[in-house]
């Protein structure tokens, strides 16, 4: 038997085959099943979702001996005369390759004769957006007036380049993109049948470099079958897709890591010399960089990832040397090198740049860094102008610490006093936060933006600023709720409230007397509080300014 085009052998030959498109097959059933064929049909999608294949299936549902079915029997001869592309009553035109008038004017005189055998004729236009103005109109004539026994269906890559007179006289469908799990479970599928050993990594590359078309999904799994035989390797598959190895993607982190730009150049003129498309590159970063963001934001997750375990305990290894809003930062500048790319004549000096902003990014500060680093610049003066006092100072936590742990004594009048961090109750609170980062480091990684821990009798609360609004939000499901009490009740050893709230402005013990006396403060008792925030007389001093007005954050 002849060697047969994977695309071609596993095409679909029923409309429960057709991937990804199940709202157009159930709508063109229904259709069949009432007996209410429109007379033109107008599939847009992108390339190789399955628009011909449905157009196909289709015809034979209406002309199949069987017929009109939802099931065409795919064995007689009108049905296996499609399969094969030669059926009489079945014309296909490509409009790509047929744009002239002349091939309408044909069309137009064959649509008066009724079908030589079958029970519909049926003329499959592809990219229809491609006929000249005068075909399109000698279409338009066809449409108007169609024959009973005439089926047209149009398929278009464009959808507005098809003029609107056309457009409406066709019923519409919207073929989608393919997603990359329907292609990789299709892959492997077809794999296995046909024998090929092949790893689900580079099942995956495939699926990758596809884009939501099944067809080139095909193709390019069966260039790899012609070029690797039936045991496939994945460094082949690599090299033969010209993907950017993970290697190479890492190793332009590490040196952005290391703040290495002398590497991060050699590295791109490795890159130029060896002739790879610098924005297939970018792009290769970008979705690195999305990865990194996403591991760190929701741990291993194999769904959101599409990389194997070994490649994911890396990507966690290499995300840990970056804060989100640095992976954010980085994805926005790549976005915005990857445009430039597009329309540049030096491609290579826009990536040279682009990487050079990240460089400069990385060194960029947050406000609470930024802070934590002046307070305790403060701190090294004041220790500076009083050695005597240094030793009381030395089990001061540190400011840079997401967390105040309070130890929840009532009489407590200090609000920015720091228990001893060998108190049982902060060990309890550094216990509970390691436990909830081993459980989901999800939920973890919410608290991170906490302002406060409280762990008081019997109750724990964590108090989120409103800047914060949205890990508080996020943190608020009752799920998270019941994880975070499960695991306090165990650790603290009897049942615990756990308590998440939105707090105006700096960390509050809810021992604050403060807090008791009144619900809103007056404006001199903000003034009085902002003015002991350790904090602001920190950035006081050191830019020399004061305050003029105190507002509170809504
Ligand atoms: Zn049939």
């Amino acid at each position: 038997m002849s060697y047969q085009v994977i695309a071609r052998k596993w095409r679909p030959q029923t409309f429960e085959d057709v991937v990804g498109q199940p709202a157009a097959a159930q709508t063109l059933k229904n259709a069949i099943l009432q007996k209410r064929i429109a007379h033109a049909y107008l599939f847009a999608g992108p390339r190789g979702v399955g628009k011909t294949t449905t157009a196909r299936i289709l015809a034979k549902a209406l002309n199949c001996v069987q017929g009109p079915t939802i099931m065409p029997c795919n064995v007689c001869d009108s049905c296996q005369e499609i399969t094969a592309g030669n059926s009489i009553d079945v014309l296909e035109i490509d409009a790509a390759s047929n744009r002239g008038i002349d091939e309408i004017r044909e069309l137009r005189d064959s649509v008066k004769y009724a079908a030589a055998r079958d029970r519909y004729k049926i003329f499959i236009i592809d990219e229809v957006h491609m006929l000249t103005t005068e075909a399109f109109n000698a279409l338009l004539k066809t449409l108007e007036e169609p024959p009973p026994h005439v089926v047209f269906v149009l398929a278009t890559t464009e959808l507005h380049k098809v003029p609107a007179t056309i457009l409406s006289r066709c019923q519409h469908f919207n073929f989608r993109a393919i997603s990359h799990k329907e292609i990789f479970d299709r892959l492997n599928y077809i794999a296995s049948q046909e024998h090929v050993q092949i790893s689900q990594e580079s099942l995956n590359a495939i699926a990758r470099a596809a884009e939501g078309s099944m067809r080139d999904a095909q193709s390019l799994l069966d260039q790899v079958i012609s070029f690797c035989g039936r045991e496939v390797e994945d460094d082949q598959v690599r090299s033969l897709l010209g993907i950017i190895p993970q290697q190479l993607l890492e190793g332009f982190t590490q040196a952005i890591i290391e703040t290495d730009a002398r590497q991060i150049l050699l590295m791109v003129d490795q890159l130029v010399q060896s002739g790879r498309n610098l924005q297939h590159f970018v792009r290769e970063m970008l979705s690195h960089f999305r990865n990194l963001l996403l591991v760190k934001i929701a741990g291993d997750d194999h769904q959101l990832i599409p990389l194997s375990s070994m490649d994911l305990v890396r990507l966690k290894e290499l995300a840990g040397h970056f804060s989100e809003e640095d992976l954010t930062r980085f994805f926005n500048i790549l976005v915005t090198t990857e445009g430039e790319l597009r329309w540049s004549s030096q491609p290579r000096f826009h990536l040279e740049m682009g990487l050079m902003k990240i460089l400069q990014a990385k060194r960029l500060v947050s406000i609470e860094e930024l802070v934590a680093g002046l307070t305790d610049l403060m701190d090294a003066e004041k220790r500076l102008d009083s050695p005597a006092k240094e030793a009381s100072q030395v089990n001061r936590p540190s400011s840079t610490s997401k967390f105040t742990v309070n130890s929840g004594s009532k009489t407590q009048s200090q609000p920015q006093v720091s228990p001893d961090p060998q108190t049982p109750f902060s060990n309890l609170a550094e216990r509970l936060k390691s436990a909830i980062a081993q459980r989901s480091p999800m939920v973890s990684s919410l608290m991170d933006h906490a302002h406060g821990l409280q762990l008081m009798e019997g109750e724990i609360e964590l108090q989120f600023t409103n800047q914060n609004r949205f890990y508080y939000e996020m943190l608020q499901s009752a799920e998270n709720l019941e994880m975070i009490k499960e695991l306090a009740d165990s650790i603290v050893g009897r049942p615990q409230k756990v308590k998440v709230v939105l707090i105006n402005g700096p960390f509050q013990p809810a021992s604050s007397t403060e807090d008791k006396s009144s619900q809103k403060p007056s404006k001199s008792q903000l003034l009085d509080r902002v003015k002991s925030d350790s904090n602001v007389k920190t950035f006081l001093d050191a830019f020399q300014g004061e305050i003029t007005d105190v507002k509170e954050l809504k």
